[in-house]
């Protein structure tokens, strides 16, 4: 954690191995990913030379314990997530991805066979994944998939689409959720199946060094082997989202640490009035004020449910508080800081307006902001008003 984004001592809440693994993703991103994401970001590119590095750091299934992954704790895995953030949140997403929502149901779903065969190559990166739960007519309701899966023989035979699939086109592997005699059931669909089509989302504005795609299902036979047999119904892809959600929520407040720091640093430095610098006035100072304990905010409650992950006493609706409130958060911030920066602020150089871009999208995924607020209206109310 950056010195200056740390106001309440934050760092003594962490163990040494802890801050070991922050500083050495966080070495790794001002060294590496600083340098391409802006022209990357612009190019509308996902900069896949920076996956090799991430495999050698262990950055992919770094909870899981078996397969030779290094069984981190939640709360490193939450600083992972923060560093990679603090560079891009496309990064982050491809991670999350990897992580939270290919390899945890592979590892917590998949036959002996299916985890043996991918959870190594997923860990080395020599496969890419990619989760396919949304629809095009169905986002905040996945209840309404209309992608189904039949039997026949030894084969399931997959049709429909899913729209908005971070590494859609690039993976080697898609988790698909599809409807199998009505029940939600999860699929390992191979790069190459016959009937399988990817399709890229061009002329995004947001976290455009990602990768998004459709997917498209028509006829699609694969191996009924491929069928993930731990779980059936939305729990299973639900219990994924509450792996990425949690990654999200400190992904965020390093997002925020990227823009507040921008703003500190310009408020400093840019001169008006009388050769004195902007950071001498008293609503800049209201802002920067305004911005630090909003990230202390964030950073606390983010650490709170890494020990509640850990205790294994978080629920997804403590995951949705922590969601909603750091990505609404680090939203305003990066809006802040593009303010404070004046015309500097619409400058790709400045990071400002690409961090705020990026969390347009990230507001929306993964449960929108105002479904996590239903989901933390239910857990109070008892009632779910979402219908
Ligand atoms: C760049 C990007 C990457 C993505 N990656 C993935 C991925 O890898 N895998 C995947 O499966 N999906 C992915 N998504 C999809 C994402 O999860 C959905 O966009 C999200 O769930 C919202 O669905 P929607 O876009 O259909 O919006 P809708 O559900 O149509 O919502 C539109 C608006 O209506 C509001 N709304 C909807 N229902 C209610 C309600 N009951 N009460 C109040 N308000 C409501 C929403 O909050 C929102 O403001 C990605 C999206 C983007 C933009």
């Amino acid at each position: 954690m950056a010195a200056h984004a740390d106001y309440l001592d934050i760092d003594s809440l962490l163990t040494e191995d802890q801050r070991l693994v922050r500083d050495t993703v966080g070495s790794w991103v001002d060294d590496k990913v600083m340098p391409v994401i802006e022209e990357a970001a612009w190019e509308g590119r996902f900069p896949k030379e920076l996956v090799p590095d991430m495999a050698q750091m262990h950055l992919f299934g770094s909870t899981i314990t078996e397969y030779g992954l290094p069984g981190l704790d939640n709360i490193s895995y939450g600083l992972i997530m923060q560093e990679l953030e603090r560079g891009d949140s496309g990064l982050r997403s491809f991670v999350s991805v990897q992580s939270g929502l290919v390899m945890y149901p592979i590892y917590a779903f998949g036959s002996k066979e299916q985890k043996d065969r991918w959870i190594p190559k997923l860990a080395k990166a020599e496969a890419i994944g990619c989760f396919g739960l949304t629809e095009p007519d169905f986002g905040s309701n996945p209840a309404g998939m209309r992608t189904t899966a039949k039997k026949d023989g030894d084969s399931y035979v997959l049709n429909g689409a899913k729209a908005w699939i971070t590494n859609g086109s690039i993976a080697d592997v898609a988790v698909v959720w599809a409807k199998l005699d009505g029940v939600v059931r999860g699929f390992l669909v191979e790069k190459g199946s016959k009937g399988f089509t990817t399709f890229e989302h061009k002329g995004k504005m947001s976290l455009r060094a990602s990768v998004t795609s459709q997917l498209v299902f028509e006829d699609c036979r694969i191996p009924a082997a491929n069928m993930l047999p731990g779980v059936e119904g939305l729990k299973g892809p639900l219990s994924c989202l509450t792996q990425a959600r949690y990654g999200i929520a400190w992904g965020a407040v390093g997002s925020a640490m990227a823009t507040y720091g921008a703003a500190l640093d310009y408020a400093k430095s840019r001169k008006q009035w009388k050769d004195r610098p902007i950071a001498a006035h008293q609503l800049v100072q209201e802002r920067l004020a305004w911005m630090i304990t909003e990230i202390t905010k964030a950073q606390l409650l983010a650490w709170r449910l890494g020990r509640m992950k850990d205790d294994k006493t978080m629920k997804p609706h403590h995951v949705s508080m922590a969601k909603r409130n750091n990505v609404s958060v680090a939203l305003k911030i990066a809006r802040t800081c593009r303010d404070m920066l004046g015309a500097n602020g619409i400058l790709l150089e400045y990071q400002s307006g690409r961090h705020l871009c990026n969390l347009e999208t990230v507001y929306t995924y993964e449960g929108t902001h105002d479904i996590h607020s239903l989901a933390i209206g239910e857990a109070l109310t008892g009632i779910p008003a979402y219908r």
